[in-house]
């Protein structure tokens, strides 16, 4: 028999979410995926053997990467930040809505790959020194890109300002077919709710709940949010991590214990542009995402660009794994807090971490520069990374 889940009897945002995962048609012996929306989720989660050998923990890294629509972590969120907003009427699909976002890329290419299989359309604004194969890709996908200088948060030509504007703009115009949606990762709750019932979950059962420490950077603060969100009340004793890269505000404030004590960090009025080359994780401002969960956050590290491309070319030479820049701060993170763990004289200590996407999308930027680092065998240690 065919069955095809039934998704209408549900009405709570939780719930839906979790149907959302389980859109498949289910066979005798078989569950085939519907669409690119059946192949979000349900990620793999992998050992990492070369860094559990050199740390003595077990560190596992859930494979993002492979969600199928737009192959990162933002498949999730694209997915529920859509689901929420025809739930709540503001988009209708083959009206001509176009959903609008500001986004260094990965957002952007899963909304885009979404809208397309759900009937609406994608307009990106990405500053103009983002890696020129996401906005590559987003054209490809059949997005409408503008790439703008990159500028302060409080400037109006900023992409997520401009993606904001041209959301109201839409509306606004009776020319224009729909309506404009912007979809807003930063403030819109639907994001770190596709973690809290997705991902965290996910993790939960792919351990049986055998855990001790959860590493993840923030870029919106979605992830980091809604895994904590999910796991802090299973497992009380769970350490929550956050892997920041050079330039980003997060880390002192966390590592102070402070947390935010106002909306805006510090430097928020001085500079925003997180100075570093990692993209997608490192903020300067507290968004609604971060600070869903930011509670529940236990420990920061803070990673250098050098130490992220020296795990990359780690990660390939020992592992055959290539990924991007967050991904491998997420790992020197997570070796790091392995070796606190041993020197503490913990043992048996299972660390959880996140392979964001693929090395194939910081060909241009992140790789090309941690090609030159590299280039030949990896001759360091995990300690030299560390140092
Ligand atoms: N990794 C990459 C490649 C990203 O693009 C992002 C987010 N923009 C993140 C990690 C961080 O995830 P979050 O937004 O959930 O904090």
């Amino acid at each position: 028999y065919v069955r095809l889940e039934d998704h209408t009897r549900t009405t709570s945002k939780a719930a839906v979410h979790e149907d959302d995962l389980r859109r498949t048609v289910i066979t005798d012996d078989q569950e085939i995926p519907i669409g690119i929306e059946g192949l979000i989720g349900n990620t793999p989660l992998i050992k990492l053997r070369s860094l559990s050998e050199a740390t003595g923990c077990e560190i596992l890294a859930k494979a993002e990467f492979l969600n199928g629509a737009g192959n990162s972590p933002k498949d999730r969120v694209a997915l529920s930040i859509i689901t929420h907003a025809e739930e709540e009427g503001l988009l209708v699909p083959n009206r001509g809505d176009t959903i609008y976002e500001g986004t260094v890329g990965s957002t952007g290419i899963s909304l885009a790959a979404v809208c397309r299989a759900r009937g609406y359309k994608a307009h990106i604004c990405m500053p103009s020194d983002a890696a020129i194969e996401k906005s590559d890709l987003l054209l490809k996908l059949g997005a409408i890109v503008e790439r703008v200088k990159p500028a302060s948060i409080v400037d109006s030509n900023q992409f997520v300002n401009l993606a904001r504007r041209r959301a109201e703009q839409h509306t606004a115009n009776p020319d224009l077919p729909g309506r404009g949606f912007f979809a807003d990762q930063f403030e819109n709750t639907a994001n770190y709710l596709a973690h809290q019932n997705t991902t965290g979950p996910e993790i939960y059962a792919q351990t049986s709940g055998s855990l001790n420490v959860f590493v993840g950077g923030a870029g919106t603060g979605g992830t980091i949010s809604g895994v904590a969100l999910a796991l802090k009340p299973l497992l009380p004793d769970l350490r929550i991590v956050l892997a920041d890269p050079q330039g980003s505000g997060l880390y002192n404030k966390i590592k102070n214990g402070v947390l935010f004590s106002s909306t805006e960090t510090e430097g928020t009025r001085r500079r925003h542009q997180v100075d570093s080359i990692v993209e997608g994780i490192g903020i300067n401002r507290l968004t609604a995402n971060f600070s869903a969960g930011m509670h529940l956050i236990d420990d920061a590290v803070k990673v250098t660009d050098e130490q992220a491309m020296m795990m990359a070319r780690w990660l390939v030479e020992k592992e055959g794994l290539f990924v991007g820049a967050s991904s491998c701060v997420n790992l020197v993170s997570a070796a790091v807090v392995a070796k606190k763990m041993r020197a503490e004289g913990k043992k048996d200590t299972r660390i959880v971490t996140i392979l964001c996407d693929s090395g194939n999308r910081h060909l241009s930027k992140f790789w090309k520069e941690a090609g030159e680092v590299g280039g030949k065998d990896v001759e360091f240690t995990l300690d030299e990374i560390l140092a």
